[in-house]
């Protein structure tokens, strides 16, 4: 008999979900604003910022559209350049390439997996040498819910006065230094994607610095429309708001928001626990206490001393990938670099060989709500029986 399916992050119902969607349909809000829209933003605000912020929260219809008007209120426009962190999803990078602008792609650093400061500095350095323009902006990711080493990228960002914008879309719920991911940019998007750590079934949102900033974003995502009679624009406009259905859902998402959390994190400790002892297989953990992830996904690196089963020279992720598939579990390689991928082949990139390291020996293991105590029992006698 085939064993129950075991999916990488599968998203799970709090219960409360369905009753914020009746509440739109009673009161006919099938638009993309309404009580549950300012709702979700109210529950975002309340966990998410600093107490003492000035900051403000727009939900939009993607991660992905988070990051596209963050780049427009930065003003990334035609001809720009905007450092990207290489290792990470291709939803980073895109939406500068809508903007007409080019990413330049910068490796991470071994202990976050994120951008290394000390190269992004230096190839900024570059950069303003080479084009005699500084960049635009600089897209900074907490990889699988790791913040980077904000304090370091803050001060390179500072001095050279580039504005930050950080991508937090995998980092719901993370700290860094006791404040949650999201917050050390100019700006921050979040995403509600059917696997990240809250879901809308779609959906993202813009941090944004304060209210104006944050009415500008919410009239870019409703196309722009100026106060008039008629149909005014003086600016482009952008399709890009959250419908009252799908705050309704994240509103019912934000009351197990913590529980989440929470699971994430004891998953990762049953890793921890069983890999302890297995040297060919090293956790990705949080590099000191200032860092503290939400663990979206518990991430592995296999040591080349390994020996996998049935490794034909694909490669001890592959290997391991395939052995865990046969076990109906479902496990994935780390994220191809961006400077690997043919899209992006002519963007400038500055490299260190990280980012290839981690691509070539990572793997992410499943996590989430649904991962119980039985499910981490199969994973880890898995990956224990194909060590050879
Ligand atoms: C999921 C994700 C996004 C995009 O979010 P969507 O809501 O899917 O558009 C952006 N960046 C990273 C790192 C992500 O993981």
């Amino acid at each position: 008999m085939k064993k129950e399916r075991i999916l990488l992050r599968l998203c799970k119902m709090g219960g409360r979900e369905q009753e914020y969607i009746d509440l739109a349909f009673r009161d006919n809000w099938v638009v993309p604003l309404g009580p549950n829209v300012d709702g979700f933003e109210q529950d975002l605000e309340k966990f998410l910022l600093p107490q003492d912020s000035h900051k403000k929260i727009c939900a939009l219809s993607s991660g992905t559209a988070a990051i596209h008007l963050g780049l427009v209120m930065l003003g990334v426009d035609k001809g720009d350049e905007v450092m990207v962190q290489s290792l990470t999803f291709s939803a980073s990078a895109n939406p500068v390439v809508y903007q007409g602008a080019t990413p330049v792609f910068v490796d991470s650093e071994p202990e976050t997996w994120n951008i290394d400061p000390e190269l992004l500095d230096t190839s900024i350095k570059d950069r303003l040498e080479k084009t005699g323009r500084l960049p635009k902006a600089i897209v900074v990711v907490d990889l699988y819910g790791m913040p980077a080493k904000l304090d370091a990228i803050t001060n390179v960002a500072k001095k050279w006065g580039i504005p930050i914008l950080e991508d937090a879309a995998e980092a719901f719920g993370s700290e860094y230094k006791g404040e949650k991911c999201g917050n050390f940019g100019l700006y921050g998007a979040l995403s509600f994607n059917g696997n990240k750590m809250i879901t809308t079934s779609g959906g993202g949102a813009l941090i944004c610095p304060d209210e104006e900033t944050r009415k500008r974003v919410a009239s870019y995502a409703t196309q722009s429309r100026e106060p008039a009679p008629w149909y005014q624009h003086e600016r482009i406009g952008f399709n890009y708001r959250m419908s009252n259905i799908c705050a309704g859902i994240g509103r019912g998402q934000m009351m197990v928001a913590q529980e989440f959390i929470n699971h994430h994190k004891w998953v990762q400790s049953v890793y921890r626990e069983a890999f302890k002892d297995i040297p060919e297989i090293i956790l990705h953990e949080n590099p000191s206490p200032e860092f503290d992830s939400n663990f979206w996904l518990s991430t592995i690196s296999i040591s080349p001393q390994a020996k996998i089963k049935g490794d034909d020279g694909c490669g001890s992720p592959e290997a391991l990938r395939r052995c865990l598939e046969k076990e109906n579990i479902e496990s994935r390689q780390i994220w191809k670099p961006m400077h690997l991928q043919p899209f992006f082949k002519d963007a400038p990139a500055y490299l260190n060989g990280c980012s290839e390291k981690i691509f070539n020996t990572g793997l992410c293991l499943p996590a989430g709500p649904w991962v119980g105590e039985n499910e981490l029992e199969r994973v880890i006698s898995t990956i224990k029986s194909s060590l050879q």
